[in-house]
């Protein structure tokens, strides 16, 4: 589970791409490669990255994978991404709607779900 914004996405495009292109020798992949290790992740923004790249795919919004909304803050959860991954994007709303369908008011169970699963133990035989 990560958070994802533009900051976050500045701070790993490098990864990112080394990770799109792992055996790239091309001069064109290699050159954007150096250009997005050189950036100051602290300071520079999403329109630098997209001058690099030549597209703004690599840290722009995001969309949300529940209700479809584009945002600038998102959490990504499951697996790592990758070619058919298990990984979804969730905007801010949608996890408060996850948190309240999960919350102890939402149960007419006693405990609340939630304190079931911290209260399990590993079975000591
Ligand atoms: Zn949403």
């Amino acid at each position: 589970m990560k958070l994802i914004t533009e900051r976050t996405q500045v701070r790993d495009v490098a990864a990112r791409w080394r990770a799109q292109y792992p055996g790239s020798r091309t001069d064109d992949k290699d050159a954007i490669a150096e250009k997005l290790d050189a950036l100051d992740v602290d300071t520079a923004t999403a329109e630098d990255v997209a001058a690099i790249i030549g597209n703004d795919s690599w840290c722009g919004p995001s969309t949300c994978n529940e209700c479809g909304a584009v945002v600038t803050v998102a959490v990504m959860v499951g697996e790592e991404p990758y070619y058919e991954s298990a990984t979804a994007t969730l905007c801010f709303a949608c996890v408060e709607k996850a948190l309240s369908l999960m919350g102890p008011n939402s149960y007419s169970t006693d405990p609340p779900v939630r304190q079931l699963i911290i209260g399990q133990q590993p079975d000591s035989g």
